[in-house]
């Protein structure tokens, strides 16, 4: 469960999320409702004011007291089972592709020089761009740049990938190069959360859809079931309204 306000007003009002290891759930909504809030509380980039975030072995806990120190150490590692991806992809400019891949490894778990350039040249193979690996952020697509970016949060080896709204800055055809990487990983078994306005993708490729409205997840459940016949009025009356 998690609640979080921003001056007084309630933006997440006890949103509660059990996913299972392996899953790809989708959350869509209007834009306001508290998507992106969650997302970022999730790994702590915003704090939630009460409940608690358990991913793997790590527990955080908030009760609506201070941010201590010791609460930024457990984020810190609940983070590092946390991949996050963009929707402005967020690459070092000044750096290669492969660099950007690299980079993290390096600098914050000390892996090899080798090893970590020969795994970064193994995500950029998986997700179509080992042939992009000396170019530099700017000279790539949007799909190729946030292809990267997910090459990049990869190879911190995470058990769970985060996306807010990975493709919304993207041409369609180029958006459907980065859903495609997306159903690998599903593939492979990753566990995936994605804030998304693609409803073709959330039907077509997720485990389970999330509604959410005004901070709360007003109805779930399986994508086909949800889209073809949503049960309550918020959910009909969105989904009328884009689709
Ligand atoms: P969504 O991603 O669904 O569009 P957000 O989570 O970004 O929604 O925002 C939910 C609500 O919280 C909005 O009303 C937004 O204006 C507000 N909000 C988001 N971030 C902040 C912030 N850092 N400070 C104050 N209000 C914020
Ligand atoms: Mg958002």
């Amino acid at each position: 469960m998690i609640a979080k306000a921003y001056d007084g007003l309630e933006v997440l009002k006890g949103v509660s999320l059990a996913v299972e290891q392996g899953e790809l759930i989708s959350i869509i909504g209007p834009s306001g409702c508290g998507k992106s809030t969650f997302l970022r509380c999730l790994n702590f980039l915003e704090i939630p004011d009460r409940g608690s975030v358990t991913i793997k072995d790590v527990t955080i806990r908030r009760d609506g007291g201070r941010w201590r120190r010791s609460d930024e150490a457990q984020a810190h590692r609940l983070r590092a089972h946390v991949g996050m991806v963009f929707q402005s992809f967020n690459l070092f400019p000044h750096r290669t592709v492969l660099d950007n891949v690299m980079l993290a490894p390096r600098k914050v778990k000390h892996v090899p020089t080798a090893q970590a350039e020969a795994e970064a040249r193994d995500l950029l193979e998986k997700v179509g761009l080992a042939a992009m690996a000396g170019r530099y952020p700017a000279t790539l697509s949007g799909g190729q740049q946030q292809r990267a970016a997910i090459a990049r949060a990869l190879a911190m080896q995470p058990d769970v990938m985060l996306y807010d709204e990975p493709t919304s800055a993207l041409d369609p055809e180029v958006a459907e190069e980065v859903l495609a990487v997306m159903r690998a990983l599903d593939h492979d078994g990753m566990t995936q959360i994605v804030v998304t306005h693609d409803m073709r993708f959330a039907r077509a490729a997720s485990d389970r859809v999330l509604y959410m409205e005004g901070g709360t997840i007003v109805e779930q459940g399986d994508p086909d079931l949800m889209f073809a016949d949503p049960r309550d009025t918020r959910t009909r009356r969105f989904l009328r309204s884009i689709l």
